[in-house]
């Protein structure tokens, strides 16, 4: 039932929780002791704003939390039509008694990526292959500025998944396959909240953010269910308790000793080997949330469900809002049924099945977060930062992200970078595609192909950067006289589920990229670039391929990608996940002991000029200087050494990629990036002994 609405609304001057001065504590408390029941439950729940039947809902349930769900925008999608849109929002809850402000969410999971003009940022998967923990703080940075710009102080971002099969849909949202990177690449929550004391959250440059999914949702297996063939995403990640620690849970670890404000179970399940429990769904999993996440690991922020996600649970909705509840999740995304939510939560309490001692801890959570965020004096959009969105000096990361992230995994010949001399034939389905290269999660849920966004695309960036540059979309006359052929192919955008959109199911290139890669590199020498969530199967084309690109989905800077392949920029990318051979060998990662991939984890050619010269002596050599990195624990050093031993086996081993050198390399970026900077090198060593 609604909450009552006063007839006349308290003033609330002058009462302790108003006062900026008194300690958070002490606030909430103060808060909390005057609320209400129904009060309390609105404020654990969360309306989609396009679901909303009417504005006045947020008043007569206390609602405290919308969102905007991927591509709920406002007309015109502006930044002051947002900050006005949510101001309006906002204007509601000063006719609740106690004026609590809300919380707005969106999903800007690279950039602003709801609002047309943003700085769209490479998807995560293309940050992981930076291995740049400063560039992914930047990135976190701009994007938390752009999004409190626009009224949002809430960001359901990053998302933390180890992906560990690439025919998940999500895959583009991990950082990677290997924990240790995922772990390295989280210095984006201090891009986004700033410190880990959540100090800085009042500021109109950074936002809340939200570790995403708890825990496994990278790990579920393929065709494992009974419910169909495809249900990777959503679907069971059935571990060991060991390979649950050091996989799934070691980056929600970090997250919380880094801050975060904010966790998101996943809609999968957690299968634990031993556990007796069998499958149960993680909004289920009292002894994860309530005991490893906020038990163990001391995580003081709140936990928000995922979309709906309490309707996977068994049972009826009764128990699916107890079971929830009391397994810890403080705040619940129903995006449509936010009035049934709040009135069984209500009635729960009642009934004695949820008690009020859990109501009042997740209320006090999610109180302690609005004071953090300064909502409760400024709960008006502060749009002074507005000018900076989507300005030069926003696109400028975003570009660095972009060319930072190509990886260059075959380069016969010295193909690349390319000579502003040489006349350079542009093909393929993903050349000019800004819709394509920005993926899903942009201006819609599930992204689109075409002009969706302003930006550049990659063909723009080449002929901006000067090249002599033809081009042709499906590839048609190819020949006359072109030095080199660029085809960019790979996938069209989607967001979850298998990512069964464009291509279908397999990771194959399509028929009409095949097509166009056939052409071309049968005309000219030729360089094909993927653009594409994860990896894309090219098998025995590689052949005939001399130059190839992982280029990710690398947002609207398309110069970005362009810099790389005219040699403004060197390549330094580094692959975030195993390049497979075949569907076949799925899943396969790094640690695998069947490792025999087309290109392991962590290859990455570079164009770097410097690029050192030696041997077996060498690497000896390096070996030494590297364990002794290790000891003084100098990070510097470590990598610089551990960076250059990979080089040397890469020089030697293009081309002749064995798993005797697979294996060896990929565990030696596992082992660099824990800080075993010797092993590393000795692992290196033995990559360059079987090249
Ligand atoms: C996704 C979440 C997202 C939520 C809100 C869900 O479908 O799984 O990652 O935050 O929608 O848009």
């Amino acid at each position: 039932a609604p909450v009552e609405t006063p007839q006349v609304v308290i003033d609330a001057h002058g009462l302790p929780y108003l006062n900026a001065k008194l300690p958070v504590k002490k606030r909430v408390a103060d808060l909390l002791g005057r609320m209400s029941l129904a009060e309390k439950a609105g404020q654990m729940t969360q309306a989609e704003r396009g679901a909303m039947t009417q504005p006045n809902d947020i008043a007569a349930y206390a609602l405290g939390s919308l969102l905007s769900g991927g591509g709920s925008t406002p007309t015109p999608n502006t930044p002051e039509a947002w900050a006005k849109m949510i101001d309006a929002f906002q204007l509601r809850t000063q006719a609740t008694r106690f004026q609590i402000p809300l919380v707005y969410g969106v999903d800007a999971v690279h950039g602003h990526n709801n609002l047309s003009g943003a700085t769209v940022m490479p998807h995560n998967i293309g940050i992981g292959a930076t291995r740049d923990p400063q560039l992914a703080y930047r990135t976190g940075a701009v994007t938390a500025a752009e999004v409190r710009a626009t009224g949002v102080p809430w960001d359901f971002a990053p998302c933390l998944c180890v992906s560990r099969d690439e025919r998940w849909g999500r895959s583009y949202e991990s950082f990677g396959e290997d924990p240790a990177l995922v772990d390295s690449m989280e210095t984006v929550i201090q891009g986004l909240q700033g410190r880990a004391d959540g100090k800085d959250l009042k500021r109109g440059d950074k936002v809340l953010a939200t570790a995403k999914h708890f825990v496994g949702d990278g790990g579920t297996a393929y065709g494992s269910s009974t419910t169909g063939k495809y249900t990777i995403d959503q679907g069971v990640t059935k571990v060991t308790r060991e390979e649950l620690e050091d996989i799934h849970l070691a980056p929600f670890r970090t997250a919380v000793e880094r801050g975060v404000g904010t966790v998101m179970p996943s809609y999968s399940s957690l299968d634990i080997a031993g556990d007796g429990k069998g499958a149960v769904k993680m909004h289920a999993r009292g002894d994860m949330i309530n005991g490893v996440l906020k038990g163990r690991m001391g995580f003081d922020g709140f936990v928000i469900s995922d979309w709906n996600a309490i309707d996977q649970l068994p049972g009826d909705y009764a128990s699916h809002v107890r079971t929830s509840v009391n397994a810890g999740v403080d705040m619940m995304m129903v995006p449509y049924t936010y009035k049934e939510f709040s009135t069984a939560l209500v009635d729960e309490v009642k009934a004695g099945r949820v008690s009020e001692q859990r109501i009042d801890d997740a209320v006090s959570r999610i109180l302690t977060e609005k004071f953090e965020l300064g909502l409760f004096e400024h709960p008006y959009a502060d749009t002074s930062g507005a000018a900076a969105i989507g300005s030069p000096a926003h696109r400028e990361v975003a570009r660095r992200a972009a060319a930072e992230s190509q990886v260059l995994l075959k380069n016969a010949g010295g193909l690349l970078p390319l000579k502003k001399s040489e006349k350079v034939y542009v093909a393929g389905s993903n050349a000019d595609d800004i819709g394509n290269q920005t993926g899903g999660w942009t201006l819609t849920w599930q992204g689109a192909s075409g002009n969706t966004v302003p930006g550049t695309t990659i063909l723009q960036g080449l002929r901006e950067a000067g090249g002599n540059v033809t081009y042709s979309k499906d590839a048609s006359a190819p020949t006359g006289g072109y030095d080199v052929g660029v085809v960019v192919v790979g996938e069209t955008p989607y967001a979850e589920g298998v990512g069964d959109v464009g291509n279908g199911h397999s990771l194959s290139l399509s028929a009409a990229d095949q097509a166009a890669v056939d052409k071309v590199c049968a005309a000219m020498k030729c360089a094909v670039l993927v653009v594409s969530g994860r990896p894309q199967l090219v098998g025995d084309r590689l052949d005939e391929i001399d130059a190839l690109v992982a280029s990710w989905l690398p947002g609207t800077e398309g110069e970005g990608v362009a810099d790389v392949l005219y040699g403004a920029r060197p390549f330094t990318g580094q692959l975030p996940v195993t390049w497979p051979k075949s569907e076949a060998q799925l899943p396969i990662n790094v640690g695998d002991t069947a490792y025999d991939p087309q290109f392991p984890y962590g290859w990455g050619l570079t164009t770097r000029t410097d690029v050192p010269k030696g041997g077996t002596a060498t690497l000896r050599d390096l070996a030494v200087r590297a364990a002794k990195a290790e000891r003084h624990r100098d990070e510097r050093t470590g990598r610089a050494l551990v960076t250059q031993a990979r080089l040397l086996v890469q020089q030697k081993a293009d081309g002749h990629l064995t798993a005797a050198v697979a294996k060896p390399f990929a565990d030696a970026d596992h082992l660099l990036l824990t800080g075993r900077y010797g092993k590393a090198v000795e692992k290196l060593a033995e990559a360059y002994r079987a090249a």
